[in-house]
């Protein structure tokens, strides 16, 4: 079983060290996968200012155009009145002016912010007017300073009658419009910012960082071997893409993503700028999620492999208490077996020993009345035979007797076995009986010079039982008190205890050893001494005297101590 655990312990380990692992290169692969997704959405949404700047500029840059080509055969005086509806329905111009094709500014609208009679010669700002007229076709110049504050975009467009040249409309959109347009509240206060330069690096508009706008960022914002300088390189080369720097002055991580806007002639790059942290609060969200996830699939592998442990302890100690419980139950039965096979072997030796003894206790009187036979059969009728004729008459009928009482008392202790041994109760006067078997045992005390002492007190109980056999219970007492006595006497005392009959018969013989006492009254049991083989006897009597007593509801023991004498005491059921 330890070594079971051992197994689960082992291989929970080995699943959460895997499980660990894969979190850890899933950790890793989403936060790639979440800043990928993140610089993408950056770039998208750069991006879609990008659109929307170039259509805005599309748009007005368009409007221009239509106006030049519907204003190409009227008088430049004529044409300022087109003006005023495009300048009021369409946001973004800061002013639109009409320019002759000396250079001259001759209208515009507003007039207060259109540079009438200004010579674009004499202040030799004629490039984009020449380049217009030249190429015939539309010419958008960087960003300039205003007058009233702010840059402007200028667009040029030829106007053309046919091959003749009238001059250009000079249109100036406000980048301001541009950048609360498209640019401001393109991303969420707090959360980054945008840009946008021109094609030299110049700071179209920069949403955290005003003082920069019109201002070149490498060199004076930043260093040129900076990752932010790379990056606007890479915007001046118009590139898109993303990348990272480090803002010193927030001392944050920016993520820039930047993408071209195309207007015509001109390439400005249009960028956001977000913190990193941004990002990592996203991967970080998923990091807790994940780690959430292993936490949860950790602790079921845990309690998985806890509940299996529990759960083959439980089988391991329910088997423990089975063994445990069988093993006891087979100790049992085997010391029962044993028990029983002694008993058996006990059985099997009474068993030979009541063969032996039997055959024994059958043989001898037989031989001796064959002996006797043989004897009286060689006697004539002379008197001095008559003698020994007598004698071997008497052999034989004291052998026949001897034979008798040994066959009846197998017969009895085979009735008491079986439960076939019937009593015949009836009223008995308990003292008579005992008279009765004294009386007949007094010859045989008298030849021993052992007296028979009747110490019988009060009167005599009168009880329910079989005359005959209750003198046989105590002629067999009597008899065996005098079989294992050599003198003193024989004393019988009867009264009554507590409404029981009680009855001792004591000698002062040779006794009985304690561990004997209640042997005796098992059939065929003899104690083992001199004496018992030189009186004989079958070692019935007293299972049968057991037995009758029993059949009549009482009971009986011996006290002795040996070398004294010993004592049978008979109890009989309440007297009536
Ligand atoms: P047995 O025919 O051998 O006397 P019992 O059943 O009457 O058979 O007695 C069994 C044994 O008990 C006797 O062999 C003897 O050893 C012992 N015993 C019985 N009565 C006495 C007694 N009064 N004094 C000593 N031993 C006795």
């Amino acid at each position: 079983m330890p070594h079971k655990k051992r197994t689960i312990v082992a291989i929970t380990v080995l699943l959460i060290v895997v499980v660990v692992f894969l979190g850890y290169g899933a950790n890793r692969e989403v936060q790639k996968i979440v800043q990928q997704q993140f610089n993408e959405q950056q770039l998208l949404l750069t991006r879609q200012s990008a659109t929307g700047i170039e259509a805005f500029l599309e748009e007005k840059t368009v409007l221009i155009e239509v106006l030049a080509s519907d204003a190409s055969d009227e008088s430049p005086e004529d044409t300022t009145w087109r003006f005023i509806p495009i300048y009021y329905r369409s946001s973004g111009f800061y002013s639109i002016e009409f320019i002759n094709i000396t250079g001259v500014v001759v209208s515009g609208y507003p007039a207060e912010d259109a540079p009438i009679g200004l010579d674009l010669y004499a202040i030799n700002r004629s490039q984009a007017f020449d380049r217009a007229r030249d190429r015939r076709e539309t010419y958008i110049t960087d960003p300039v300073p205003l007058f009233g504050g702010g840059f402007g975009s200028a667009v040029w467009v030829p106007v053309y009658s046919g091959d003749e040249f009238k001059g250009v409309i000079l249109a100036i959109i406000r980048m301001s419009t541009l950048s609360d347009q498209f640019l401001v509240d393109a991303i969420p206060e707090g959360h980054g910012y945008m840009y946008m330069i021109d094609g030299s690096g110049r700071s179209l508009y920069d949403g955290v960082h005003e003082e920069m706008i019109g201002e070149q960022y490498i060199g004076s914002f930043f260093t040129n071997d900076s990752s932010y300088a790379d990056i606007l390189r890479d915007q001046m080369q118009e590139k898109e893409g993303t990348g990272y720097y480090f803002d010193k002055l927030t001392g944050k991580r920016q993520v820039v993503a930047y993408t071209p806007v195309v207007w015509r002639n001109r390439v400005w790059s249009v960028a956001t700028s977000v913190s990193s942290r941004e990002a990592e609060a996203l991967i970080h969200s998923v990091y807790r999620k994940q780690i959430l996830f292993i936490a949860i699939v950790v602790a079921i592998i845990l309690a998985g492999s806890g509940s299996i442990i529990l759960i083959f302890s439980g089988w391991n100690r329910e088997l423990e208490r089975e063994v445990q419980r069988k093993t006891g139950d087979l100790r049992r039965s085997n010391t029962e077996l044993e028990s029983a096979n002694a008993k058996l072997l006990e059985l099997d030796r009474m068993k030979s020993e009541f063969v032996s003894m039997v055959s024994h206790e059958l043989k001898t009187p037989v031989t001796s009345i064959k002996i006797s036979t043989d004897v009286l059969k060689s006697l004539s009728d002379s008197e001095e035979d008559a003698r020994t004729k007598e004698e071997m008459l008497q052999i034989i009928d004291r052998n026949t007797k001897r034979q008798e009482r040994l066959v009846s008392d197998l017969l009895d202790i085979s009735r008491i076995e079986t439960g076939n041994l019937k009593l015949t109760l009836e009223p008995v006067d308990l003292y008579d009986v005992i008279r009765e078997s004294a009386g007949s045992m007094r010859k045989i005390a008298d030849k021993k010079g052992i007296s028979i002492i009747m110490d019988l007190q009060g009167t005599s109980p009168q009880i329910a039982g079989d005359r005959d056999r209750l003198v046989q219970v105590f002629v067999n007492l009597i008899g065996n008190a005098l079989k294992f006595t050599k003198e003193g006497d024989i004393r019988i005392r009867a009264r009554v205890v507590d409404r029981h009959p009680e009855i001792r018969v004591s000698d002062t013989g040779i006794g009985i050893p304690p561990d004997e006492l209640d042997r005796i009254f098992d059939k065929f049991h003899q104690v083992d001494s001199g004496l018992t083989r030189e009186v004989g006897g079958s070692g019935l009597g007293l299972a049968i005297c057991k037995g009758i007593i029993e059949g009549h509801g009482g009971s009986i023991r011996a006290e002795s101590e040996v070398g004294k004498g010993s004592t049978f005491v008979v109890v009989l059921a309440r007297a009536a």
